[in-house]
């Protein structure tokens, strides 16, 4: 599968290593494939061992939370943290909490954070965390008191120069004020810590839409620079109701798009006159429901149980929910219903057939690490506002977040026609961020 002898051993040592951390070894096999003609014509990234170095985390923190539930049943986690290279910058990558979090998940997070944060620009190295604690159902108490369980462990490895977490799935807004509220007790310091914070203490503007209006910055550019189109009068369906997928549709919108779909993982609601956001807003956000409530309010709109949004006809695909989401048959029914963009709101939600499959038929595939770097970039932009101690406003955060959008665009194109990989996306964004990370492990020295 690969064509060079240095990738090839890097990822069979990789995976001899650990050979059931399949989402992981999905990871690091398409970056190995994408950075080939890099390696090709740069001898000194082998002599330096920068393939080993990257593929092992500088880093794996493992602990036991334990809290206590309302019924005061003492209940027992698992809590992780992958500090995966900090190259360029203090360790930043988000916290999942999900029970399906494992240490292969968030390998795999870990690992594509260092490359997508290499691609905003901004001084940021990668990491990831979570723990496998569901938060479904619930109370505000017990989620209190299980995030400063969580933080009891996890500050000792934390820090605003160090390594600063932020949300992911299962770790909102609500969350991150309950995980900073515990750093700040226990080291009696107020510093940009976490970043995702409230507005009141810390928080940027922006933050919270960042990562679904990256993607739509994203996809507007890409249409723009390659298929001289836009998203007007554009079908799109997107995966998901969390945070991405709220504001992704949200701006899909803005920017002239139909959303007809939005999924939990129980189904799919479809609704042919356009998704209505306060409702799903309302649903998601306020009430903490389910996607099947959407019906209720819209009787233009039909609640498919156990199906995905992959069935429905569209011009554009947003996947905002998960990994691995678009399987293969799912990517047959877009290429058939006519799909000409999918580009990724979720970390790895198209598995690597599928991604062949689509990029065989002529769709224009634009991998996560690029299109969804926008959270993390506002992230950034955080953490320069806590430093400074001065809050920007909502155009120029807004307005920064679209052009680092844009020049993430333009340098994947310039590093794949720099290899003579025409304008390939997929490749180009995988390489440029790769090359920033490898020349400063380069610079630095052998550790
Ligand atoms: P949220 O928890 O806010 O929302 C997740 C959404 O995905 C929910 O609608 C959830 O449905 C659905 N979902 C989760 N797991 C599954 C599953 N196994 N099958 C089907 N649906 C599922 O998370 P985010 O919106 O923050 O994250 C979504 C994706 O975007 C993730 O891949 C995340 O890593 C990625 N991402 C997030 C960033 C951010 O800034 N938040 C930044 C970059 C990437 P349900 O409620 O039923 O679980």
């Amino acid at each position: 599968m690969f064509q060079t002898e240095y990738a090839q051993r890097v990822y069979e040592a990789t995976a001899a290593r650990a050979p059931w951390e399949t989402e992981y070894l999905q990871a690091v096999r398409e970056v190995l494939l994408s950075v080939e003609p890099v390696l090709a014509q740069n001898p000194d990234l082998e002599a330096n061992a920068i393939l080993e170095r990257m593929v092992e985390p500088d880093r794996q923190i493992k602990f036991r939370v334990a809290w206590t539930d309302d019924q005061g049943t003492i209940q027992v986690n698992r809590g992780y943290r992958f500090e995966f290279n900090s190259a360029i910058g203090p360790y930043k990558g988000g916290i999942r909490f999900h029970e399906s979090v494992n240490a292969s998940i968030l390998k795999f997070l870990g690992f594509e954070q260092v490359y997508k944060n290499a691609l905003t620009g901004l001084w940021m190295g990668g990491a990831k965390g979570g723990s496998d604690f569901d938060p479904h159902g619930k109370s505000d108490a017990e989620v209190m008191r299980f995030c400063q369980a969580f933080m009891s462990e996890l500050y000792r490895h934390i820090g605003p120069d160090t390594d600063v977490p932020a949300g992911d799935i299962g770790v909102g807004g609500r969350e991150v004020g309950y995980l900073f509220g515990q750093y700040r007790r226990l080291r009696n310091e107020f510093s940009g810590v976490l970043t995702g914070k409230g507005l009141e203490f810390g928080g940027s503007l922006v933050r919270t839409e960042a990562t679904g209006y990256g993607l739509g910055y994203y996809t507007q550019e890409v249409l723009r620079v390659l298929m001289n189109d836009s998203f007007q009068s554009k079908t799109v369906v997107v995966s998901g109701s969390g945070n991405v997928a709220i504001f992704a549709a949200e701006k899909a919108t803005q920017l002239g798009g139909k959303v007809v779909t939005m999924s939990d993982s129980s189904g799919y609601v479809h609704d042919p006159e356009g998704i209505d956001l306060d409702l799903v807003k309302q649903i998601k956000l306020e009430r903490r429901g389910r996607m099947s409530e959407y019906i209720a309010a819209r009787p233009s709109a039909t609640y498919v149980d156990g199906g995905k949004v992959w069935e429905v006809a569209c011009d554009i695909a947003l996947p905002c929910a998960t990994q691995n989401e678009i399987e293969i048959d799912d990517a047959q029914s877009l290429i058939k219903s006519g799909v000409k963009i999918v580009a990724e709101g979720a970390n790895m939600p198209t598995t690597p057939d599928a991604i062949d499959a689509l990029r065989a038929a002529g769709v224009l595939f634009c991998p996560g690490k690029a299109s969804n770097a926008g959270g993390v970039a506002v992230s950034g932009l955080e953490m320069a506002q806590d430093s400074q101690r001065v809050p920007w406003t909502f155009e120029q955060t807004d307005a920064k977040l679209q052009s680092i959008m844009t020049d993430i665009v333009a340098c994947s194109l310039a590093a794949a026609n720099k290899y003579g990989l025409g304008n390939d996306l997929f490749m180009g964004a995988n390489i440029a961020g790769f090359e920033r990370v490898a020349a400063a492990m380069l610079a630095q020295g052998v550790f």
